[in-house]
């Protein structure tokens, strides 16, 4: 039986980076890997959803070309090219993995896992074509996969996950999003952008309700004004089919129809190892895991989705990084005493949605704020007022500070917006920081950038912003 240091579950973005980083610190590690390296995140996720929205961006922005005084295109839209350009950043990242991994001489096992006991004080991982691997240290990374509500089926063909929406060859006449948080939001943007008919309908009361109340409030309206139906506060309770079309029965008492409906109401973690004789806590079915991503078992860790903290690709290989340095430390005992990495504060992690407008933040919304510090600060400034954003042709959205009122440091930031994902790393520096409204006002932020609205959102914590009206 091969005997490894590590040995990794899964090789998403959690999976795959902490393997990188073992081997660039000399420790043995294999990862066992049932589909291909990447995850969800780059296979079924993260880059192929963005690839289709630079397309629906540049759609976009192309049958506005007149209002630019630049020629029009009048050719039809073609989707089978979109997905080829789509599955060729795909192949082209992941192939990029395979290939660090084949330089760093890191053994991938192509197979799934289904069971783990204990043999003296070694874990044994076994697959499913009948190989036993052994290690000293176990990284759980499974991910995470679609669920459904009761009741309704999703088949892939007519019911679309996240996962069989981007498989199709052409584009519906029509589309359901049923759950209007991230995924739901970008799918239905790029849908609608490409000229197909969106409805959402959402159980709560808002869009992407993690999000500040009034950003869920802007991207409703923004939808709205680009033709998206949107039903908050609304559940669906079954779906019927009809020769051509689906029919979705709402709580509500309406009705409505749809070529394809997608399925976006929440990720469900793939917990689906056998533990033989060993007891994994689990909690609504997460891996349970502590600040350290230590589970109940010594020695076995869980990082990412699989974990249900919160389900971003940057969480998964964040907490995995800082297990590759608890094991390091563990197995270097010269590096002894070191000081343990720092825990992953998770209010600090950004969380961006590719919708259009743009949307992305970091730290506290302001009804968590107001419920955290005894008195809050809030600077705005809108992209109305932005050189940059004018230039561009983008205005909608604005930037939205919160500090705490005492220090003036910054809590939170909420951006919507031309590259909101981008600029809000900004945010997370200055939070990760903890500076103030006076440190950022130190910083020289050059023009004419969007960068600007930072600064000015800044300044308004102060009253200090130059071009808000
Ligand atoms: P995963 O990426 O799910 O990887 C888990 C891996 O484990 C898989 O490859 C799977 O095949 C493998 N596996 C599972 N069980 C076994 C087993 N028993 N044996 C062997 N292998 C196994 N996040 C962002 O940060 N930004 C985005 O823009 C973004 N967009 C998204 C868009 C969509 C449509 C979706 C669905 C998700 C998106 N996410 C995004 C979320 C992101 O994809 C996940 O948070 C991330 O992939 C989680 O990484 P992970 O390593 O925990 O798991």
């Amino acid at each position: 039986m091969q005997h490894t240091q590590v040995i990794i579950i899964g090789g998403g973005p959690g999976g795959y980076e902490t393997a990188i980083r073992l081997s660039q610190y000399n420790i043995e590690c294999l990862v066992i890997e049932k589909a291909r390296l990447g995850g969800v995140c780059l296979n079924w996720g993260c880059i192929p959803t963005k690839a289709l929205v630079k397309s629906a961006e540049l759609y976009s922005e192309m049958l506005d070309a007149p209002a630019w005084g630049l020629p029009a295109n009048h050719q039809a839209l073609d989707y089978a090219k979109v997905n080829e350009r789509k599955n060729a950043v795909v192949e082209q990242l992941v192939s990029g993995i395979e290939y660090l991994f084949r330089k760093r001489k890191i053994p991938m096992v192509q197979g799934t896992a289904i069971s783990v006991h204990k043999e003296a004080d070694n874990y044994i991982v076994e697959t499913e074509a009948g190989e036993s691997f052994s290690c000293c240290y176990l990284i759980l990374a499974t991910g995470s996969e679609a669920k459904s509500l009761p009741g309704i089926e999703i088949d892939e063909v007519d019911i679309l996950s996240s996962t069989g929406i981007l498989k199709l060859d052409k584009l519906p006449e029509s589309l359901a999003v049923v759950g209007g948080g991230v995924i739901g939001c970008e799918f239905a943007s790029i849908f609608a952008t490409f000229g197909v008919k969106v409805s959402i309908i959402e159980f709560l009361p808002r869009l992407v309700a993690l999000e500040d109340e009034e950003i869920s409030k802007r991207l409703a309206l923004s939808f709205k004004k680009g033709g998206i139906s949107v039903k908050t506060g609304v559940g669906v309770q079954s779906i019927s089919k009809g020769s051509d079309s689906l029919e979705l029965s709402l709580s509500d008492g309406s009705s409505l129809t749809a070529e394809k409906v997608l399925m976006s109401v929440g990720r469900i973690p793939v917990n689906n190892l056998r533990w033989i004789d060993l007891e994994l806590k689990t909690e609504r079915g997460a891996i349970q895991i502590d600040d350290a991503m230590q589970t109940s078992l010594d020695r076995v860790f869980a990082i990412g989705d699989v974990t249900a903290r919160l389900q971003l690709a940057h969480t998964a290989s964040k907490q995995g990084l800082i297990v590759a340095e608890i094991i390091r430390n563990a197995l270097t005992p010269a590096l002894q005493p070191s000081s343990p990495p720092a825990a992953l504060n998770y209010i600090n992690i950004p969380r961006c949605t590719f919708t259009h407008p743009e949307i992305a933040s970091v730290g506290y919304t302001q009804a968590e704020a107001e419920k955290v510090f005894p008195e809050i600060r809030i600077g705005k400034f809108p992209f109305t007022a932005n050189g940059k954003a004018m230039a561009m042709g983008n205005t909608a959205g604005f930037v939205k500070t919160i500090a705490r009122a005492d220090t003036n440091e910054l809590v939170g930031m909420h951006i919507m917006g031309p590259n909101a994902a981008e600029l809000i790393a900004q945010g997370a520096i200055l939070i990760a920081n903890h500076n103030t409204s006076e440190d950022a006002e130190a910083v020289v932020f050059a023009h004419p950038t969007l960068s600007e609205a930072i600064m000015e959102a800044m300044e308004d914590l102060r009253n200090l912003s130059i071009h808000k009206i």
